[in-house]
């Protein structure tokens, strides 16, 4: 960013809460577009920092991205005409009117998972604000940006059945669930997990549909060229970057496979008294695992729970890179932190 960029930040800043100039082009704020958590009033999500040497604004709460000169027409238009004028010389660069502006019918092929009855749902993100199940999700306050990997069955039992009749009847209570699709690098759908939104007596139901694929959630979206983070709860991995959730599943070859990196970092849930939970992360670590391990003052037993409980999932990320270990420091970090 140059400094007529850099100007206008600073004037704009006097209208964004709880700005801060976090240096090296890197401005905090809370976001304008969602106007950030509405509980926590010093959670501040939005950022501008620069890319390709051009200032990008970002919201890691819900998603929305902006250049300079939009984020500016959407907190001040008055600002945003001066901003173009002195940086472009020119109100607004006009687009031409060509043949080429029209708008674009582009095909977008459709993802193989909506091909079958999951197509038929609605994804949370489709539902109004002020439904219960998109209420449901704003309240254990999973990110936005990941509300259209969320489906909302109102009758579980049938949507289950048209993949597998022979586990579930059609039943006369039948009852809603969250569903949560299993959907492999090839985007097609492997399982789903429906989450309850009661005092169900199963919390969560797992139905697999192609018996031979590994059950790992996050397979379709994740950038197998950075660190790949393994969580338990695919919720859980909804909160970090370029998460897959293992969902109780085993780590097997296969599954592996499907990650497609080794560059991984795992990621248990905090419970240094869980005996299951502690030889599972010591199986980890032997295989030469890096394994993430909350420190003391982290009290809340998943990320889920650490985000209810106030923190940022920004400032998760960087308690688990912070926390990482591998090798015989992870062994001897693994004996200090069980309390078994
Ligand atoms: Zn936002």
């Amino acid at each position: 960013m140059d400094y007529i960029d850099t100007k206008y930040i600073q004037l704009v800043s006097a209208s964004l809460e709880n700005f801060k100039n976090k240096g090296n082009n890197t401005y905090n704020f809370r976001c304008p577009y969602c106007g950030d958590s509405q509980t926590n009033k010093s959670k501040a999500r939005g950022y501008i920092f620069n890319k390709e040497n051009k200032p990008i604004f970002k919201c890691h709460n819900c998603g929305q991205g902006a250049t300079l000169n939009n984020l500016l027409k959407h907190v001040n238009p008055a600002l945003a005409k001066e901003y173009a004028l002195e940086k472009f010389g020119t109100q607004e660069r006009r687009k031409p009117i060509t043949p080429a502006s029209k708008p674009s019918l582009r095909f977008q092929k459709r993802p193989e998972y909506l091909k079958t009855p999951l197509g038929k749902l609605k994804k949370v993100s489709q539902l109004d604000t002020d439904h219960p199940v998109r209420q449901y999700v704003e309240s254990r306050q999973i990110p936005k940006r990941v509300h259209f990997k969320l489906f909302y069955a109102p009758k579980f039992n049938a949507f289950a059945h048209q993949f597998a009749p022979e586990k579930f009847d059609l039943i006369e209570n039948d009852e809603p669930r969250l569903i949560i699709p299993f959907i492999d690098r090839n985007k097609q759908l492997v399982a789903f997990q429906g989450r309850a939104f009661g005092k169900s007596s199963l919390r969560y139901i797992t139905v697999k549909i192609d018996e031979g694929a590994p059950k790992v959630f996050g397979l379709e979206s994740i950038d197998r060229s950075k660190t790949v983070y393994i969580v338990e709860g695919p919720i859980d991995s909804m909160f970090l970057d370029n998460a897959v959730a293992m969902a109780g599943a085993d780590l097997t070859a296969d599954a592996l496979n499907a990650i497609g990196t080794t560059d991984l970092v795992f990621v248990f849930d905090n419970e240094p008294r869980n005996k299951d939970i502690l030889r599972r992360i010591e199986k980890v670590a032997d295989l030469g695992y890096s394994i993430a391990l909350f420190p003391d003052y982290v009290k809340e037993k998943d990320i889920n729970d650490m985000v209810l409980g106030g923190r940022d999932p920004d400032e998760i990320q960087a308690i688990i890179s912070n926390n990482t270990y591998k090798g015989l420091q992870a062994k001897a970090k693994l004996s200090e932190w069980r309390k078994v």
